[in-house]
């Protein structure tokens, strides 16, 4: 068995695989204490357990690479969201679920010298609706006296239990061979084309004749880098490497700049198209505003469009050089009236034609990525939701109060919440709840979706 700490499931983007091929997923399931954690430490071949000997450690789903007969999979422990005043049944069901959600096959684990409590039985419900291949595990069984209690766990409905000992590593052997039997081969695949420490992508986005081709001549001066001599890099003639900063960036879709399309029916459309084109392909988007001209219509699209693909945004106010007191002050009355759903992106005042304030573009780029990356862990979220709602709980409405049971972070690039409730949140709540978490965490230059799933 080999095993090297892997990422969480979202991150299943060939960062920090190692290889390409997507690997199966194994969602470990199971209440807290029935011995997950020690199983996934025994799977991965890992010695030294995280294993503490007390119930709901805080510990974070966790994603580990390991190899059986040969085949590799990842295996995701579930386990170990903190307990307190919330609940245990709905915070173990959330992360049942959300693990469920993303794996391949369930490794379902119940304490045999215990047998199926309330909370096993819940659990059960939601591997059944999720109709993913299961295999149980009848865990605690340390000896031949305990054997008859793991056969009491047929009456489960899961199949056959596999009586095994976490700690021990009896019986392990037989429940990996179940396990890789229930696993699919290889699973579809659903992640990007970044190359593993490849250069970050940057689209440079904005209307015509804001500056983009000045801007790119600019920062691309004379030392442009020759894309076949970098390691990891596909020759793509669309793109340009660009030296920014002690540091390679990759420029996606500069073709569309500098070939410079003066079409005149249908230039509105190949401009939005070139905007998708080049956001479906970059981590982060500059967008480039001509501050010398009241912001069009057109500037808060594509802006609208930058948020939307989920990428991290800068805004680089251009032609700077230009601005006198009078147009400063109303660009800032302008970016409080038509930019307010953006406030968190940074902003560089810049003019590719003097190079003012080139020299901040990275920091930008570089923050604003940080924040597209940030992952805040499930305990601290819970900390923070559990205080916001004390002091600021959801409007009474018909006589009802939603209350946030518990949250989690699903995923980065860009961050993704899911809050569950007791009820429906109303925008304004949601709104508020995205302020408040970008004042406690950062955020800065990325935007973050939150759902919400309401629970009864
Ligand atoms: P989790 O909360 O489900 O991740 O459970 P842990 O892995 O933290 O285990 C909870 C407790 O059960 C720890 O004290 C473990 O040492 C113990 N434990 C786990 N597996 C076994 C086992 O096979 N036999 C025995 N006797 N104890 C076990
Ligand atoms: P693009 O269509 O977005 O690629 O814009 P261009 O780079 O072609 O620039 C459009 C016009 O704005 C050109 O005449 C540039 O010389 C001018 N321009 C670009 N950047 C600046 C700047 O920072 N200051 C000033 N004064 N003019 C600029």
């Amino acid at each position: 068995l080999a095993a090297e700490e892997g990422f969480d499931l979202d991150d299943v983007d060939g960062l920090g695989d190692g290889s390409h091929a997507p690997l199966p997923v194994l969602a470990v399931v199971g209440r807290p204490n029935v011995g997950k954690s020690t199983l996934v430490n025994r799977i991965i071949g890992r010695r030294e357990a995280v294993v503490e000997d007390k119930p709901g450690v805080t510990r974070d789903r966790v994603t580990y690479e390991a190899t059986w007969n040969g085949r590799r999979f990842k295996v995701v422990d579930t386990g170990g969201w903190e307990i307190d005043v919330l609940g245990i049944d709905a915070m173990v069901a959330a992360q049942a679920e959300l693990g469920i959600e993303q794996a391949d096959a369930v490794l379902f684990v119940v304490d045999a010298t215990v047998g199926a409590t309330d909370t096993d039985e819940a659990l059960i419900k939601i591997i059944r609706r999720a109709g993913k291949p299961t295999v149980l595990c009848a865990n605690k069984v340390d000896g031949p006296s305990t054997e008859a209690e793991a056969a009491y766990l047929w009456s489960l409905g899961l199949g056959e239990p596999y009586p095994v000992s976490a700690l021990h590593g009896r019986g392990s052997g037989d429940l990996l061979d179940a396990v890789m039997a229930a696993l699919p081969e290889a699973p579809p695949q659903t992640f990007g084309d970044a190359a593993p420490g490849g250069p970050r992508r940057i689209a440079l986005i904005g209307r015509p004749n804001v500056g983009k081709s000045s801007l790119l001549n600019k920062v691309a001066g004379e030392e442009r880098v020759v894309v076949n001599e970098l390691a990891g890099t596909t020759r793509d003639p669309v793109d340009e490497m660009i030296e920014l900063g002690g540091k390679t960036w990759k420029f996606v879709d500069t073709a569309g700049i500098r070939r410079r399309v003066h079409l005149t029916a249908g230039a509105d459309f190949y401009a939005s198209l070139r905007t998708t084109a080049a956001l479906d392909k970059a981590e982060v988007a500059v967008v480039l505003v001509d501050a010398s001209e009241t912001l069009a219509e057109q500037d808060t699209r594509i802006i609208s469009m930058a948020v939307e693909s989920g990428r991290a945004v800068v805004i680089a106010y251009n032609k700077w050089d230009q601005l006198d007191e009078e147009r400063r002050f109303y660009l800032e009355r302008e970016i409080e009236r038509d930019l307010v759903q953006v406030q968190w992106a940074p902003r560089v005042n810049v003019s590719a034609k003097t190079g003012r304030h080139m020299e901040k573009l990275v920091p930008a780029i570089e923050t604003a990525l940080e924040g597209w990356e940030t992952r805040i862990t499930t305990a601290r979220l819970n900390a923070f939701l559990g205080e916001l709602v004390a002091a600021h709980p959801h409007p009474i409405r018909g006589g009802k109060q939603p209350r946030i049971l518990f949250g989690t972070q699903a995923g980065i690039r860009p961050p993704r919440f899911v809050l569950f409730a007791s009820g429906f949140l109303e925008a304004g709540y949601r709104r508020f709840i995205e302020r408040r978490l970008r004042e406690e965490f950062g955020f800065v230059g990325t935007p973050i979706s939150i759902s919400v799933r309401v629970r009864e």
